[in-house]
């Protein structure tokens, strides 16, 4: 059987909170908006424990928590929902990066077109942004920084924190882009300095279809973004819509757990980066890193294996391991993965490059043994 070994897509979901779901489904009917019957009471109990939950791992009051279908939602309504306040305030300026995510770069494109100025800072060789390109572009117009804080191709950590610092001083928005990190730097996560943060719950064992916004309030006061979509009352209109009670719980049981098992899970998968790694060294094959090992994620290696197609290793590798060239949203489409291109790659390096990314519950034997074989594979096509 292939080995699944492209977590940063998706990550498989804990038994655990699979098991929570089916009993929520099963003995939780109701609206959490109802509020004529117990059952609406009941749901509504589920959902604030939930959130409680989502808020204990980033350490923020539970009141700073709104639940939306995804990162993808929560990156919109940041930048979109900014709309109302740019028009009163003159502010049209966004500085985010070309290596964010396709969910915050579209929607700064789009932007760009209804009138507002964006910078898109370009990271260094190692995939990298640098704190000074990004600060020394932001002025007196400047309405928002969006930041991701882990490259979703790359596992690359971004300087989220000293930029954050800064701009905190200088009460400039500041929105983080956690999707990948959530759950996985939680101590940095949780001492960060920032207005906004986004994130998905399937990238840390729970459900898709479920994500958080994290709108942080000051002085008892939330960020000025308003909802880009309209209809009921839920979640303070920021995500209006039923909640889906199961999704919630579901997220909450993975943030739980994400809390008390992170520091295990880092040592799980540090573990099979150097395995990856030693098998690496030893299979004859030349091989770069695409990016700083030292500045990545323990569980995200993106490879250029020379003189190796990544699309001929996908498809002829694909009965032992389940790997991606590129983020997954975009995999359907042959260009060139932009991250890899904004750090300077040649195309040529680009189509060699492959992303291996796991996590908790990984078969480590099994891994060990396909990805022996994914190896074999790789050789005969050099
Ligand atoms: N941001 C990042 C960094 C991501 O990796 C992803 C998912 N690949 C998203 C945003 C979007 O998440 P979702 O598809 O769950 O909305």
């Amino acid at each position: 059987m292939s080995i699944y070994l492209d977590y940063n897509a998706s990550a498989p979901i804990d038994p655990r909170v699979v098991d929570l779901m089916m009993d929520t489904y099963r003995n939780n009917i109701g609206n959490a908006d109802s509020r004529t019957h117990d059952f609406g009471n009941n749901a509504r109990i589920i959902v604030e424990n939930a959130r409680k939950q989502v808020a204990g791992l980033l350490s923020v009051p539970s009141e700073d928590v709104f639940f939306t279908s995804g990162a993808t939602e929560s990156n919109n309504i940041v930048i979109q929902g900014l709309r109302e306040y740019a028009e009163k305030t003159g502010k049209k300026h966004i500085v985010t990066t070309k290596i964010e995510h396709k969910a915050v770069l579209e929607t700064a494109k789009h932007m760009e077109r209804m009138g507002f100025k964006v910078d898109f800072v370009s990271p260094v060789q190692s995939g990298r942004i640098q704190t000074e390109d990004v600060l020394s572009l932001v002025d007196d117009d400047t309405l928002l920084v969006s930041v991701i804080h882990v490259n979703n191709e790359t596992g690359s950590i971004q300087p989220v924190s000293e930029i954050g610092c800064d701009l905190e001083k200088r009460k400039v928005l500041f929105h983080v882009d956690a999707t990948q990190s959530c759950g996985k730097l939680v101590e940095e996560l949780q001492n960060l300095n920032y207005n906004m943060l986004s994130f998905s719950s399937h990238k840390l064992y729970g459900p898709q279809g479920i994500g958080a916004l994290v709108l942080k309030r000051k002085n008892y006061t939330l960020p000025p973004v308003k909802p880009i979509m309209f209809g009921g009352q839920q979640e303070h209109g920021i995500s209006p819509g039923t909640i889906p009670v199961a999704l919630v719980a579901g997220f909450g049981k993975a943030c739980e757990l994400a809390l008390s098992e992170y520091k295990n899970d880092e040592c799980n998968n540090l573990k099979v980066r150097d395995m990856l790694i030693n098998m690496l060294n030893q299979s004859g094959l030349q091989y770069k890193i695409n990016g700083e090992i030292e500045n990545c994620i323990p569980s995200t290696l993106n490879v250029q294996l020379e003189g190796v197609s990544s699309e001929a290793l996908m498809l002829s590798g694909k009965e032992y391991c389940g790997i991606s060239n590129g983020s997954a949203c975009t995999s359907n489409s042959y260009s060139p993965s932009y991250v890899l291109v904004a750090m300077g790659m040649s195309e040529d390096d680009i189509d060699q490059s492959i992303r291996l990314s796991w996590g908790r519950n990984v078969d480590v034997e099994g891994l060990r043994n396909n990805f022996e074989k994914l190896l074999e594979v790789a050789k005969e096509l050099v």
